[in-house]
């Protein structure tokens, strides 16, 4: 099936994730797109080939003969779209030639500027495709499984034809809700027997990403105590006050918005709060394992602090702290595994593009699975501006990544 099809076919199913529901995948919907991918992949003709009651797709192309005992390597996607903009039956817009200027995405008027995506410069020529402004474009990461899906498709048809690029077992396998971070929660690892993997979900196609954030939440709670304000001397312990207070005892230039590369941040995600309680809700990201310890530490003290200040002690506390570890730096499980990188490199190489590893300023699926054993960096897809309306992605981009994946997958 052609490249443009088959990710037009894909991204015609709504797959958008749920941070709310309690269920695995999130919505029903994922469920239905994944049936889809599955039937290819038996069609291409890979073995174990199942969908499991989570959502999770899984396939093998089996080794050709005399390569049965290589290394096992897996490509790993995922079906969900993110929730921060509707994903519900995107209508792409496609530009063959695409002549390298402005877009006007037509569902809405908003317009896609080269001074504002300048990654559009490098796709002049080539077959582009946008949203219409009203939804997402879902190439985060159906490009990433219609690499993957093409990939083994020529690879099936090089055996068949006995054209003999030789390979061990390759494993593909798509995850639901990556984008609520529960993609690794049910991934089989006893299934998937790859020695190694690689997600496929970065945006430019010589990417090969290995480093991410550590990284928690902090939630602070505050009690206060609420009278009739006219009575109130003395008396009244104003939570919202209270709270704010903390906000700005925190760095004002440790934010998002302030920080690049490998700084790490306190950023405020959620404050809610009235006289008698508050909540602020912090996430906590460093790329330096010492650093985001001691980023932790930092709040731990505050909260010590702020406690007795506001007149509360150990066993009636006012403000109290909850930490929720989320996820770790992949970088120290990689780093046992050089040739893993290696691979990619020539294998992007290969395609005469240069790697490029920058740091990840977010976690990946492979982050969590590189923890759980199975090393995983992540690989580019071709797409850009993800997770909004202003995402794009072009063919020539996914069918590089597809060689890519050929490449490394063959590789001696
Ligand atoms: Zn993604």
């Amino acid at each position: 099936m052609k490249i443009l099809d088959r990710f037009l076919k894909y991204v015609s199913f709504t797959t958008t994730s749920d941070e709310a529901s309690n269920t695995c995948p999130s919505t029903a919907q994922q469920l239905e797109f994944g049936k889809y991918p599955a039937e290819e992949l038996k069609e291409i003709g890979l073995l174990r080939v199942k969908i499991d009651e989570h959502g999770y797709v899984y396939g093998m192309l089996p080794a050709t003969a005399g390569h049965e005992s290589d290394d096992a390597i897996g490509f790993i996607s995922h079906m969900d779209t993110a929730p921060d903009f509707s994903g519900v039956n995107p209508k792409p817009q496609i530009f063959e030639n695409y002549d390298g200027s402005d877009i006007v995405l037509q569902g809405t008027g908003d317009v896609l500027k080269v001074s504002e995506f300048p990654d559009l410069v490098t796709l002049k020529g080539r077959t582009l495709i946008t949203t219409d402004g009203t939804t997402l474009l879902g190439s985060d990461d159906k490009s990433g499984i219609t690499a993957i899906v093409t990939a083994m498709e020529l690879l099936a048809e090089s055996d068949r034809n006995g054209e003999g690029i030789p390979h061990g077992d390759i494993w593909v396998g798509f995850t639901p809700d990556e984008e609520i971070g529960r993609g690794a929660d049910l991934f089989d690892l006893q299934y998937f027997k790859a020695k190694f993997a690689y997600t496929v979900d970065g945006s430019y196609e010589g990417e090969v990403a290995y480093e991410n954030f550590n990284a928690a939440t902090a939630i602070f709670k505050v009690r206060g105590k609420s009278v009739h304000p006219g009575n109130a001397k003395g008396i009244m312990k104003n939570a919202s006050l209270m709270a704010a207070e903390i906000i700005t005892a925190l760095p004002k230039n440790e934010t998002p918005a302030m920080t690049e590369g490998r700084e790490g941040f306190y950023h405020l995600i959620d404050m809610r709060g009235d006289v008698s309680s508050a909540t602020l809700t912090y996430i906590v990201r460093d790329h330096d394992r010492q650093m985001f310890e001691k980023r932790l530490k930092y709040l731990e003290n505050l909260a010590v602090i702020f406690n007795s200040k506001f007149g509360g002690n150990s066993e009636d506390a006012i403000l109290s702290l909850e930490i929720k570890p989320s996820y770790s730096n992949m970088l120290q499980v990689i780093e046992q595994y050089p040739q893993v990188l290696e691979r990619a490199r020539r294998a992007i190489q290969k395609e005469g593009l240069e790697p490029v590893s920058n740091p990840v300023r977010g976690g990946t699926d492979g982050a969590r699975l590189s923890l759980m054993g199975l090393p995983c960096p992540n690989l580019g897809t071709g797409g850009y501006a993800y997770h909004g309306p202003f995402e794009h992605v072009t063919v020539e981009g996914i069918e590089t990544v597809s060689r890519i994946i050929l490449n490394i997958a063959t590789a001696e």
